[in-house]
């Protein structure tokens, strides 16, 4: 039969040399390996000693977002869930009562907000589908569980600290145009 492929060996049954029975070039061979390879780059690093850095756009951990005034920019519209290949985000949308103008920024609000971070692939489409940029992927990891049940992450661990001190910056994941157009007062999308 034709070969599809000039990568095949002819097996044969030839008996074996006396250098070959006794293994020892084989040996030597595999060690001359191992020895080059001592002093070439590492590929790998000694973690949880060195970590690597991270570019600024690593797409990690989400979070989601506070305005200026520490409002929850989230609407709960949607659209990062239907953005979602691996159908990760689920939430549960609630209506923004008289007197928490200052807890949510928007008439409509995230009750709750879910993400399967096992299902989850950081392809970043949540970010890119989001009209209030209310959710962000970071550069943060998400830490290894014992139970499936701790990767399920809530607004608990998503939602980003009040304190302005603790504020997650993003300012890199956006273009100059982007920044400028977030600083306009005059758009409503800004208000
Ligand atoms: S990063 Fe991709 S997979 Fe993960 S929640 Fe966002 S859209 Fe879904
Ligand atoms: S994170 Fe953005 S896209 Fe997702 S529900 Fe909230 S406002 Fe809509």
């Amino acid at each position: 039969m034709r070969s599809l492929t000039n990568r095949s060996k002819i097996v044969t049954d030839k008996r074996l040399t006396f250098l070959e029975r006794i293994y020892l070039p084989a040996i030597l061979n595999g060690m001359q390996v191992t020895f080059s390879h001592l002093f070439r780059h590492k590929a790998t690093i000694n973690y949880p000693e060195k970590k690597r850095e991270f570019a600024e756009i690593y797409r990690g951990k989400h979070v989601l977002k506070r305005d200026d005034e520490g409002r929850e920019r989230c609407t709960a519209c949607g659209l990062c869930a239907v953005a979602c290949p691996a159908e990760a985000i689920t939430m549960v949308a609630a209506e923004r009562k008289q007197g928490e103008e200052h807890l949510y920024r928007e008439e409509k609000y995230a009750a709750i907000y879910e993400i399967n971070m096992l299902r989850c692939i950081f392809c970043g489409l949540c970010e890119e589908a989001c009209p209030k940029e209310a959710i962000f992927l970071t550069r943060e990891t998400v830490q290894s569980e014992y139970n499936r049940e701790e990767f399920i992450y809530g607004k608990a661990l998503l939602v980003e600290p009040l304190d302005p001190g603790k504020r997650i910056d993003i300012s890199k994941r956006q273009t100059p145009e982007v920044l400028a157009f977030k600083k306009d007062r005059t758009r409503k999308h800004n208000k």
